[in-house]
């Protein structure tokens, strides 16, 4: 049976816990709104804000102008301290390693990106992800003693956001693990392309929506989840693998076993194959996105149709889970209503054409650092990770 005062303990927990997570959300506030946010009473609140401004762990700050009706004297905030850590997000992708810095507060402070050599193995990788840390640490002066987490997006399943499952698992620990011995800090991973979702949500195109549909159309094709605010994982962390949704169970087999996946059909070798088969040989996704914007007429056809077969299968999603926003990331992307229209129209007439709902869709804003934005985002949203590493030791 507990003590009476583990109880006050715990209860004192979840109230800096409700603190940092306003502040997280919101910026700087003053004692008033988070007070009208979390719902303690004034001597309760101002003690726990007292003791963690003490700590470290939030800082006071002026905050703007009351204007005329005041004497001149700004009305004081509480913020996260900017101070008191950074965030690292990586992503390992097939050809590629990116990496985000933010502080606390929120702000990016920077990107970068190395490529990763064909056929390099795990430890080549690690390396090539811990060299790439450590360059933009010195070129952007990051304190990396201020390091608080590092999170990473992977490409594949996973099951916990800190503990990545089987196979994945064998095959990323030891990335994850030379990560923590170099920086000392705790990681935590996500899939690349739900990350992705998570980065659009907290800072580009599905800000402030609740409920979003995210797609990544590349070379692959995925995608991710918000519902009610959150991501969506799924019981075995394989929520939001749009691209493997079949069109057709006599079709081509697909790499997870399937067939006629939606990736088969319209991921980046197939735009290629088909248009190849109208005479136009491209070598790679980027000369087939420039041949698109140079209005090469085979090639828009080509795209056009493969964006109303997404579009299909995003029509199947927003008839299940009624987003307000369809966000599509990935190099497609980048062509705009070539991609977008058709989208648009395939689920204006197959996903509930008599409802009055509004749905928008638009193109991702964060280009190629999207998941390793999204690795921060993981730290700042979604996982206890900063608090608990912030908060004190206690007896
Ligand atoms: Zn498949």
């Amino acid at each position: 049976m507990a003590r009476p005062a583990d109880a006050l303990q715990r209860l004192r927990r979840v109230h800096e816990e409700a603190v940092l997570d306003s502040l997280r959300m919101g910026g700087a506030l003053s004692r008033a709104e988070l007070m009208a946010r979390i719902g303690l009473s004034r001597t309760t609140l101002f003690a726990i804000i007292s003791e963690m401004i003490e700590q470290g762990v939030i800082v006071e700050t002026r905050g703007p102008d009351v204007g005329q009706r005041g004497r001149g004297r700004p009305a004081a905030q509480v913020k996260l301290n900017p101070e008191a850590g950074q965030l690292i997000g990586l992503e390992l992708a097939r050809h590629q390693v990116r990496v985000a810095v933010a502080n606390v507060s929120h702000q990016i402070v920077a990107t970068d990106a190395m490529e990763l050599p064909a056929q390099s193995d795990l430890e080549a990788q690690a390396e090539i992800a811990v060299s790439l840390v450590k360059r933009v640490a010195r070129e952007r002066a990051v304190r990396l003693s201020a390091l608080e987490a590092i999170g990473l997006g992977i490409v594949g399943v996973v099951d916990d956001p800190a503990v990545p499952l089987g196979l994945v698992s064998a095959r990323y620990s030891r990335i994850t693990a030379r990560l923590e011995k170099e920086f000392k800090v705790r990681v935590a991973v996500d899939n690349n392309t739900r990350l992705a979702a998570l980065a659009e949500r907290t800072w580009g195109a599905a800000r402030s929506a609740g409920n979003v549909v995210y797609v990544r159309w590349s070379v692959g094709v995925g995608g991710g989840y918000i519902l009610g605010g959150r991501l969506v994982r799924g019981a075995h962390g394989a929520a939001g693998e749009l691209g493997h949704v079949s069109l057709d169970p006599a079709g081509r087999p697909c790499h997870c076993g399937s067939r006629g996946c939606l990736e088969g059909r319209i991921g980046g070798p197939a735009l290629l194959e088909a248009c190849a088969a109208q005479g136009v040989t491209l070598p790679d996704l980027a000369a087939l996105v420039a041949a698109a914007q140079d209005r090469v007429p085979e090639v828009c056809q080509v795209i056009s149709s493969a964006a109303t077969d997404l579009g299909r299968v995003l029509a199947d999603t927003v008839v299940q889970l009624d987003p307000e926003r369809v966000v599509v990331g990935g190099e497609l992307a980048s062509l705009g209503s070539l991609v977008l229209d058709p989208v648009r129209s395939a689920i204006a007439s197959l996903s509930l054409p008599n409802s009055p709902r509004k749905i928008d869709v638009v193109q991702g804003d964060l280009g190629p650092s999207a998941s390793a934005l999204g690795a921060i985002a993981l730290m700042l949203h979604e996982e206890p990770v900063i608090a608990e590493h912030l908060r004190p030791a206690t007896g």
